[in-house]
């Protein structure tokens, strides 16, 4: 590495990058560890307008946003700034020749407002907000660009080289992050990349997307549902299917009626050149979801963009040389259900617990390193199973309804829950789960999508199933139903969340839905089959399993309070005494 430099300046952390990824990591990092020292470098100048700094990634889901609200503290400041988000809507339309209105589609919508609130969020807006936030805590950002790493093996100081205006600066650091997006600075540094579907389960997916400020909201859905749902369809991520393709609509600031609107396409069913220029997406929206094309044409387009690769993954997350991949320098699969952001508050949390671990020298750290690394890899590899079978599916309304039940069975029931009892740092947890999840994408997950497949081929109806809806299954289960009530009790801290009870009852409705979906797919010889009896059995062992870890973990927990900080407010009261009596006598 060159090193006429004019400055040179050493930190705990070196964050390349200053997006989501970069500002979320450093808050965390500043919040959790004390006196930490952070740089954070990215060549966007911090005073941007936000028009020309638009990004995707704009929706979150429950994780994402329990990380933010919670983790990062910044709830009230997403109320304030940000676009209130009413859970996911799911539309087909019901002729694709005939698609003006939203009364031409059949429906899965949101029928309520889900407990853990959500936002859409104006991505410049909160990079640059949260930067300022970074600095006034102590980080130090350098308005550069990263042109060079030197990643040292393990412990040794690693450099990295900023090119500011005509100068060099070089940082040193402990600890290197690469939060830079697709730019893969340590990516292509060390070979860690992994392209190409043969890698990424089939994927091989782009996508187009637009701004459109001032619309007219009632084109879409004039708000009058007073039977339908008691939650806005409109401020909902709301997701219209076709053959080979699916599209987002989000509200992204709630003033100038401004949307994102964009496709994410599957090259084998639509290739680049019906979708890369704004003409073109337009084209594709007027012959395929006239509504959308609508909806745009009521308002002014702010911008057009067009990926035509969006999916790649890594060798390496968390490395034994103390550097890191997170946000899109690490992986990206495709926007359906906007788990980006999600993995990137997984990554965060465990990235933050390695670093205050290796800094305080402690003895299991790099114990941590590896199980978080491990854990990260299998969980990205569930969300890209979470895609596998699109290019199919995403058109057959029935088939892909019984697959978004099934995969929110999963996030309500294991994930959710994972997160809010931070499981997903617990090393014990960890083993198991890494076990589980990548035996299930290449066991159960990988035989339903052939399944799922099948069923499309034949055209098959085996009736629209609503994921919100609690009169599908037996015994009035909803996949958004909580088992334990962390909510209620405030079971915040790590380990209170029982995940072990969400586990049990999610495999074992997971096998009822098995079950349901054998019969009503296959009838009797889908059940009898042997590998689906196999599977039926193994979700009930699974559940069988989460019941005995349940009993152990209950004996574990049973002098623990629920929330220690209410049962310290209730020792406290303990001496309560009413200060009306002081009051009175003092008349
Ligand atoms: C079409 C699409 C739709 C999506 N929708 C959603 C969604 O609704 N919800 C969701 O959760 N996720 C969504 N995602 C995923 C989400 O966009 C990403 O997970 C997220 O944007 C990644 O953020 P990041 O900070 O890693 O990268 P970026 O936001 O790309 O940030 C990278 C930063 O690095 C900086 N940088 C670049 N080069 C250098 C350098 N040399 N030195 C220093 N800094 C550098 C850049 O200036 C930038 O600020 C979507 C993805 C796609 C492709």
């Amino acid at each position: 590495m060159d090193t006429s430099l004019t400055q040179s300046h050493e930190y705990d952390v070196v964050i390349m990058g200053a997006g989501f990824a970069g500002v979320c990591q450093a808050r965390h990092l500043l919040l959790t560890i004390p006196n930490i020292k952070v740089a954070i470098v990215d060549p966007r100048s911090p005073e941007r307008s936000e028009e020309k700094d638009l990004k995707i990634g704009e929706s979150l889901i429950e994780v994402a946003a329990l990380f933010l609200c919670k983790e990062l503290g910044l709830h009230d400041y997403l109320i304030e700034n940000h676009t209130p988000k009413s859970g996911l809507n799911f539309h087909w339309s019901k002729n694709p020749a005939c698609t003006q209105r939203l009364e031409d589609y059949y429906h899965v919508w949101a029928n309520r407002q889900t407990p853990i609130s959500s936002f859409h969020i104006n991505r410049a807006k909160f990079e640059q907000d949260v930067l300022r936030m970074n600095k006034d805590m102590g980080a130090v950002f350098y308005n550069g660009r990263v042109v060079d790493t030197e990643l040292t093996p393990g412990d040794a100081v690693k450099s990295v080289k900023v090119k500011r205006g005509d100068e060099y600066i070089m940082l040193h650091a402990n600890h290197i992050i690469d939060a830079a997006g697709r730019k893969f600075l340590i990516g292509r540094k060390t070979d860690n990349l992994l392209f190409g579907s043969e890698n990424l389960l089939g994927l091989n997916n782009g996508s187009a997307w637009l701004r459109v400020k001032n619309v007219d909201r009632t084109i879409f859905q004039d708000g009058y549902k007073p039977l339908g749902t008691f939650s806005s369809p409109y401020y909902a991520t709301n997701h219209f299917f076709g053959h080979g393709h699916w599209l987002w609509m989000i509200p992204i600031d709630r003033h100038s009626m401004e949307l994102s609107i964009g496709v994410v396409h599957h090259h084998n069913v639509i290739p680049s050149e019906n979708l890369d220029s704004q003409g073109k997406f337009k084209s594709f929206l007027k012959a395929n979801h006239s509504v959308l094309d609508r909806v745009i044409d009521s308002g002014n387009i702010v911008d057009f963009h067009y990926w035509p690769k969006l999916a790649h993954r890594s060798k390496v997350l968390f490395s034994p040389d103390n550097w890191y991949v997170i946000g899109d320098a690490a992986h990206i699969f495709d926007a359906f259900y906007s788990y980006g952001t999600t993995m990137i508050a997984f990554a965060i949390e465990g990235v933050t617990e390695i670093v205050r671990a290796k800094l305080a020298i402690e003895a299991d750290a790099e114990q941590k390193r590896s199980a978080y690394n491990d854990f990260n890899q299998a969980y990205a590899r569930s969300v890209n199973c979470l895609y596998r079978g699109h290019e199919k599916q995403l058109g057959h309304a029935s088939v892909m309804s019984w697959r978004i039940y099934f995969e929110y069975m999963w996030w309500f029931g294991v994930h959710i829950p994972m997160y809010i009892g931070k499981w997903h740092l617990n090393l014990q947890f960890i083993s198991q789960y890494v076990k589980i999840a990548n035996s299930n994408v290449d066991g159960l997950f990988a035989d339903l999508c052939k399944q799922f497949d099948q069923l499309v081929e034949r055209d098959a109806n085996l009736g629209l199933m609503d994921c919100y809806r609690a009169d599908q299954l037996v015994g009035g289960y909803t996949t958004l139903k909580h088992f334990d009530d962390f909510l209620e009790n405030t079971k915040f801290e790590p380990r209170r969340c029982n995940v072990f009870a969400s586990m049990k009852q999610a495999y074992f409705y997971i096998a009822v839905w098995y079950i349901v979906f054998q019969w009503k797919g296959f009838g009797i010889a889908g059940i009898l089959a042997p590998k689906h009896i196999y599977y039926m059995c193994r979700m009930l062992v699974l559940s069988g399993k989460a019941a005995i870890a349940e009993l152990i973990y209950k004996f574990k927990i049973r002098k623990l309070p629920d929330s220690s900080q209410i049962e310290k407010m209730r020792q406290e009261f303990k001496t309560y005494r009413t200060h009306l009596i002081s009051l009175r006598s003092l008349e």
